[in-house]
């Protein structure tokens, strides 16, 4: 597998969270008021809240450059025309280069130096 191929089959999964979020959302705030303040939806809204925060903890190890284990988040979830997929003009990593379509190979090494972490 490709660090490409990674990226975007976590990309995948996050874009999934989302929409089970906002569609349990919506569903809480529309629901929840039908059915009164303790209907069987009401609950839903810390559903979603749940989710989100799947979201966050996710991303952090989601989208590491396989090579130095710095943070990919940003670059990789930015506005693409293909929303499943990282933008294809993103070939490096920008903090140290290695190519994107290269087989996933090498180990993690500068994780713990990351001081965003
Ligand atoms: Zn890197």
């Amino acid at each position: 597998m490709t660090i490409r191929e990674r990226l975007n089959r976590n990309k995948r999964r996050q874009i999934c969270y989302y929409a089970a979020a906002i569609l349990v959302l919506f569903a809480g705030l529309f629901l929840g008021p039908l059915l009164g303040a303790f209907g069987p939806f009401a609950p839903l809204a810390g559903l979603a809240l749940a989710f989100v925060g799947l979201v966050y903890v996710d991303m952090s190890s989601a989208f590491r450059c396989s090579r130095c284990g710095k943070s990919l988040g940003r670059l990789v979830m930015q506005k693409n025309t293909n929303l499943f997929v990282i933008n294809e003009q993103m070939r490096y990593c920008p903090f140290c280069g290695v190519d994107f379509d290269s087989e996933e190979t090498l180990k993690r090494t500068a994780k713990e130096d990351d001081p965003l972490d």
